[in-house]
């Protein structure tokens, strides 16, 4: 009999979802699992992805239950209502959202009952259920949003007709979110409109009650939080745009900015302006400086991805349509559910390139598979380009392959205010390329290897 178990994880189990809560300026979970709860998904989501944290409140600091042995026999949840009340008397928080894992659900602890006690408090207490039996860190990121929207939310006394959510980029789970986020209000408060966003510095509950005044949702992923979209749509009939990925690049960017101008009616003279001014610059750099670096005939133009599916169609965009670059295999590894599959691999394939149908697309939740793959070839006299998490650095030293990390864990760098978003984006990404490339492959066509073993 053989057995199989999972090991250096690429995604976080449900539990994760607390980081959406983090995310979001004076929210705190409480939670209602095991001690090392937490730290598991840290392990994903925190220290080891970029050494992020909570927006207001450190990990550390979290309240939790610490459900132990004995809890497993008598349940909880009246150490969980002792907790509530004082985290309420001690913590100056705008919204608590309780939260339980696998051992709470099992014994059937009532988080619902339990929050439902405070519902006259002047602070909100709602609750998610987030047992990392159901799903990992996305289901437990939508099962906030949908705490959030279900429990929380009013109907709207107005609509404010340039107001747009944005959605889809995942806390955490994109380890470049904070600084991309910030390019991504710039970028819609130039064309014209008033992003409401709820994650990062000076949101907070604010943006939170201005989700259902809304004139749209966009949704700029290939697929989560489209069923946050649809539920406000329902819940508020407030539409959305859905836009297939985070656009890396001039082509992308370009489309994405003419999409939204024309959905939301915004003047075109306008953004066509912006587009022209940013491509220039863009342009202006790769040809002072970058192109000397990405001319040469030995540098890799192949590719491997191994990260979310977020992360791979925006990459795949780019790499393709504006660097000429072409995929060697793609392995999405965020346990996409099946009734998404046929559009990202659709959106992957809508590339400019003749060879578009010529790669394989694997999804799959065991993200070592890339790694057995890279290991059948020979990379003596070519060599390509890895871009996937941390564990796949392991891979990349090994073979001397150009890597960047894309996806989350993101590992030990620090990532400060870079993005790969946009056109100004994608110049960080091409740099972060080329400069591993160069450490590992020299200019003379001669590979070298920098470690013996
Ligand atoms: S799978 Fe269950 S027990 Fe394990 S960390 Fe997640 S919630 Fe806790």
């Amino acid at each position: 009999m053989t057995t199989s178990c999972s090991e250096q994880q690429r995604v976080a189990c449900a539990v994760g979802g607390i980081y959406t809560a983090l995310a979001i300026e004076k929210v705190l979970p409480i939670m209602h699992c095991g001690p090392g709860c937490q730290g598991n998904a840290a392990g994903v989501l925190g220290r080891t992805n970029g050494g992020l944290s909570g927006i207001t409140y450190p990990e550390s600091i979290i309240p939790s239950t610490n459900f132990c042995e004995q809890d497993t026999i008598f349940g909880a949840s009246d150490r969980l209502h002792r907790l509530v009340e004082k985290s309420l008397e001690y913590y100056k928080s705008d919204m608590f959202i309780l939260v339980d894992g696998c051992t709470a659900e099992i014994v059937g602890d009532d988080i619902e009952e339990v929050a439902g006690h405070f519902k006259q408090s002047p602070i909100p207490v709602l609750y998610a259920t987030l047992p990392g039996f159901k799903g990992n860190n996305l289901w437990g990121h939508s099962q906030i949003l949908h705490a959030i929207i279900d429990q929380y939310l009013k109907p709207p006394d107005m609509i404010r007709d340039k107001q747009v959510n944005v959605w889809g980029i995942v806390p955490y789970y994109d380890s470049l979110w904070i600084p991309t986020l910030e390019e991504l209000e710039k970028l819609l408060f130039t064309l014209g409109l008033e992003p409401n966003i709820i994650y990062g510095r000076g949101k907070g509950i604010m943006a939170i009650n201005r989700i259902p005044q809304a004139a749209f949702n966009l949704v700029l992923a290939p697929w989560t939080d489209l069923d946050v979209a649809k539920k406000l749509e329902a819940k508020f009939g407030t539409p959305y745009l859905h836009y297939p990925c985070l656009p890396i690049g001039p082509t992308e960017t370009t489309r994405f900015i003419r999409t939204i101008t024309e959905y939301a009616g915004l003047d075109q003279v306008h953004a066509e302006n912006y587009i022209k001014q940013e491509e220039g610059r863009y342009y202006f750099y790769v040809k002072n400086g970058i192109k000397t670096f990405t001319g040469g005939t030995q540098n890799p133009k192949r590719f491997f991805i191994n990260s979310s599916a977020a992360q791979a169609v925006s990459l795949t965009r780019f790499l393709v349509n504006d660097w000429g670059f072409i995929p060697k295999k793609i392995f999405i590894i965020d346990d996409v559910k099946p009734e998404y599959q046929e559009g990202i691999t659709k959106e992957l394939r809508s590339l400019e390139y003749e060879g578009k149908d010529d790669f394989d697309i694997v999804f799959t939740n065991d993200g070592g598979l890339c790694d057995q793959e890279i290991k059948k070839e020979n990379f003596e006299f070519h060599k390509i380009c890895l871009f996937g998490t941390t564990w796949d650095q392991l891979t990349a030293k090994n073979n001397q392959l150009p890597f960047v990390p894309v996806s989350a864990p993101y590992g030990e760098y620090l990532i400060a205010n870079k993005t790969y978003f946009s056109f100004n984006g994608a110049l960080n990404l091409v740099r972060d390329l080329y400069n591993d490339m160069t450490k590992k492959i020299l200019g003379s066509g001669i590979v070298v290897r920098l470690e013996t073993e």
